[in-house]
């Protein structure tokens, strides 16, 4: 039996596959991370949901996904 994501609202990421867990924090506060950001020069950041907000102007130009999970944080 084949069960993607959405089977209850935490399922497994839609994109990409990457799911964040509580390992990952912020770059900037050390909060959990809510939002994974993967540069085109390779690297990656994480920032929790203020902190996305307030860097995903600033990181759209070099930015190669954003992955944004915050919307966990509305869901329950
Ligand atoms: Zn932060």
């Amino acid at each position: 039996m084949l069960i993607t994501a959405n089977e209850n609202g935490t399922g497994t990421g839609e994109s990409g596959g990457y799911t964040l867990s509580a390992n990952d924090r912020c770059d900037s506060c050390g909060a959990q991370a809510y939002i994974r950001v993967e540069m085109a020069s390779g690297g990656e950041l994480f920032f929790c949901a203020h902190h996305g907000k307030k860097f995903q102007e600033k990181l759209s130009g070099v930015a190669k996904s954003w992955h944004d999970e915050s919307a966990k944080l509305l869901e329950s």
